[in-house]
Formats: structure tokens, sequence, C-alpha cells
């Protein structure tokens, strides 16, 4: 698979809200205290969507400090279930098919996120046995996530996520060996410490919890961010550009400014500019 064809495919996972029916704001239950604007449970929309599906605050976001909004990112599964799934069906006008919209919903929404590491993969290692497996395992996502309802319900995520878990593990394994990240010091704890202008090349982040740490002026080669908590992490002028497994979500819950390089197929978000 060319390198064309798997960042087309990465397009594919950018959300594109005008094409939803707000399924996050509904579909999913928030807290206040996550940076929501209330506590809601889940299938009830937010007090703040509009009967077009728009957000009444969206402008004020930032503003309002809603940060688990501004987080929030679906792989594009919003659109996938809107348009391809449900064929432009959505759950205000089918009641009844309310709460099985829901669950396709936050179905796709793993799917995609799944997907989103596989393609990440691909565009990172060179290795023709592991691209073979990933591949087989992008094409039964994808036939997955264009299927009817009934046959996505039916369709055992868990077991797709460990075949993934197990080809994601050997894919560290190997950008670690690319930067030679064995002998790199990684620490265990970031959380709030400043490691302005360091190298953090080949670090392996997964699931580190970065929480307002300065990472001013670094460097992220090689770096692995799969799971990591990067909300108010400071990436001011640093070199995001080769992170691996770095979300839209992730760059959307942390600082930066113009100056930070970030993958070419995420985006810069409102907040940093
Ligand atoms: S405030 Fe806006 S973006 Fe946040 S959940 Fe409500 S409608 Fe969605």
């Amino acid at each position: 698979m060319l390198h064309e064809e798997n960042t087309l495919l990465m397009d594919k996972l950018k959300s594109e809200c005008e094409k939803c029916s707000g399924l996050c704001c509904t579909a999913l239950f928030f807290s206040k205290i996550d940076g929501f604007p209330k506590d809601k449970i889940a299938g009830i929309p937010c007090v703040n969507l509009l009967e077009n599906y728009q957000c009444k605050i969206h402008s004020q976001l930032n503003q309002k400090k809603m940060k688990g909004c501004i987080g929030y990112d679906c792989f594009g599964a919003g659109q996938q279930v809107t348009q391809v799934v449900y064929k432009g069906k959505t759950w205000d006008a089918f009641p009844k098919q309310k709460s099985e919209i829901f669950d396709v919903f936050l179905k796709v929404y793993y799917l995609h996120q799944i997907r989103y590491f596989l393609i990440d993969s691909l565009l990172n290692i060179s290795d023709v046995i592991i691209k073979e497996k990933i591949v087989k395992l992008l094409d039964e996502n994808i036939e997955i996530c264009d299927e009817s309802p009934h046959r996505l319900m039916a369709f055992d995520v868990e077991e797709h996520r460990n075949k993934v878990n197990t080809v994601l593990k050997q894919v560290c394994a190997l950008i670690q060996q690319m930067y030679n990240s064995e002998n790199n010091h990684c620490p265990d704890d970031y959380f709030g410490k400043s490691f302005i202008k360091k190298n953090l090349s080949g670090f392996d982040l997964s699931s580190k919890l970065l929480i307002a740490a300065d990472f001013t002026d670094c460097i992220f080669r090689g770096t692995i961010f799969l799971g990591a908590d990067t909300r108010d992490a400071n990436f001011n002028n640093a070199d995001l550009s080769g992170a691996i497994f770095l979300t839209q979500g992730q760059i959307n819950s942390s600082k930066g400014n113009s100056n930070t390089k970030i993958p070419s197929h995420l985006f810069y978000p409102p907040t940093w500019m």
C-alpha cells in the first residue's frame, strides 16, 4: 500500500461535524468536572446542541474553558454512522432506533480509533511481514464499518482489538529499535514536570500521564504517544512531526503554538493559533 493511499485513508478519520447529527454531544455521558458544560447521562442531547446539530457556544468553548468538548475527537465516526451506516437517517427523526444508533456510533468510534493506529503504523514502518498483517486487519476494519447496523452490532470489536494490539506491540518494538531507545532513559513521572529543550526521540510514552508537563522546544522523533494523557501539556515550539500514534484528541487537549511542528495528517487546533 502506497504512502499516498494511507494518507487518504487517514483523511477519512478526520471528523466532519457538518456531516454528523451531533452524535458525540448526545450519545455519550459526560461530566462538568471533565470540562463539559454539565453532568449529562448518555443518550440525552447536551443543553447547547442546536436543532441543526451545531453547538450554540462553539466559538466560546475556549473562553468558557470547555476542555472536554475541545479535546474530544470522534475519528470521523460521526459522519460515517450518519451518512454511510444510516444513510442520512438521524437519531431525533427515528426515536425508536435512537439507542441502536448511539450503540453503533460507539462501536464505530472504537473501530476508527483502532484504524487510526493501524494506518499510522503503515506510515512509520517498513517491515514487509508486519505490514502485511496490518493491511489484513485494516481491510477487516474498513469492511465492517461500511456494513449494516445489524452486522456492525454483531461484530466482535474486542477480538479485533486484541489482534491489533498484538501487531501494535511489534510496531512499537520496531520503532524502539529504529531509535535505539532501549538505551534511552525514559522517566516514569511526567506529571507537571519540566523537560524544556530535551530530545525525547524514541521514548515510549504509551499510557503515561503527561498532564501539564512542559515540553517547550522538545524533539519527539519516533516518540510513542499511544494512550498518553496530554491534557494541558505544553508543546510550544516543540517538534512533534515524527511522533507516533499521536492523535487529534491529544493535540486538542494540549497547549502549543504556530511554531509547534505536528504530523502532516493532524491539524492545528484553533486554540494554538
Ligand atoms: S457544549 Fe457544544 S461541543 Fe460541548 S457537548 Fe455541548 S453541544 Fe457539544
